[in-house]
């Protein structure tokens, strides 16, 4: 890696989700979060803008089957796989998304494209693929993105629905949360963020979650923070937790920021995730109330990684 002469330091954070991620499913977590780290911390250091540093990242994240995110998220209610992600620029306010994409590999890759060359911030389904197509992405089949892990957990999700099961929304459901996220702070100053998932087990197909909605499951403004969350989609676009976090930021800074938007999200509806927030300054936070959540850390000081943020220190 080699460092150039920064006004500031880079940093960049990553989550792979945040629920009871499993004993034996731990150490991919891990290694997940930290390839994608060092993959967006190597072009900061190279002097690249936090946008391409978030995009590389999830891009990593959405390549890994381990994730609910990109090939092997979870299946809608008819077996398909949804995708949706949004990406958001500090500098300038752009912001870019798309949901309830089929077609798409790599979907944080289109949100940057709806961000770079739309004057649109939301494309969806279908218009969001001709969208992408045009712009230079190729077109998957839909099952491409399909793994056997995630039919064998539809059917059994089915299974518990029509036993009367309810699917629990609280930490402990052997649904994860596995949704990525990425917030990035580059050499010029500029803070970045990204989020991707494949939404929620089971979902009602055209269901969009937090994760791709602005000011939800990410936001980004160089004169507050930039935020990404995972968690029970639902509560958190009710609350527009993204944008409430980062609001919060310069009076509060990152970390309590951070943990009072969980303390909220809990407090008023009952919702559960995780948190990453990144201020201008470089210092940054991170929360969840999940027995666990994936995170890597990348700055100057090296990688630190965790599935527990009281792992960092
Ligand atoms: N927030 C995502 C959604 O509701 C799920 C997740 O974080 O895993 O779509």
């Amino acid at each position: 890696m080699t460092h150039g002469p920064f006004l500031r330091s880079p940093v960049l954070l990553v989550h792979g989700g945040a629920w009871d991620i499993p004993p034996d499913q731990l150490q991919a977590h891990t290694f997940g979060v930290i390839r994608a780290a060092d993959v967006g911390y190597d072009l900061l250091s190279r002097g690249a803008s936090a946008l391409a540093a978030v995009e590389a990242a999830v891009t990593v994240l959405e390549d890994d089957e381990t994730f609910d995110a990109g090939r092997g998220s979870f299946l809608t209610a008819d077996g398909r796989v949804q995708l949706d992600a949004l990406m958001m620029d500090g500098a300038t306010l752009r912001a870019g998304a798309v949901a309830c994409v089929e077609k798409l590999k790599n979907p944080i890759q289109a949100a940057r494209l709806v961000l770079e060359r739309s004057p649109h911030v939301y494309l969806v389904g279908q218009g969001a693929e001709a969208f992408a197509q045009k712009n230079g992405m190729a077109l998957i089949d839909n099952a491409d993105l399909v793994i056997d892990r995630e039919r064998d957990r539809l059917q059994a999700a089915k299974a518990r629905a029509s036993a009367g099961i309810p699917d629990s929304t609280f930490a402990g459901d052997p649904n994860s949360h596995d949704t990525v996220g990425a917030v990035a702070l580059d050499a010029d100053g500029n803070l970045a963020a990204a989020t991707s998932t494949g939404g929620t087990l089971n979902k009602t197909p055209g269901r969009v979650g937090d994760s791709s909605v602005i000011g939800c499951g990410g936001y980004a403004d160089n004169r507050s923070a930039a935020v990404s969350l995972t968690g029970w989609g639902e509560p958190i676009m009710k609350l527009v937790l993204g944008k409430w976090a980062v609001d919060r930021v310069p009076l509060l800074g990152p970390e309590q920021a951070a943990e009072d938007a969980i303390a909220y999200l809990h407090a008023r509806l009952g919702g559960h995730g995780g948190i990453i927030l990144l201020g201008p300054d470089g210092r940054f936070g991170m929360a969840h109330n999940t027995p666990r959540m994936a995170w890597a850390v990348c700055d100057e000081d090296g990688v630190r990684t965790g599935t527990h943020v009281a792992e960092e220190s």
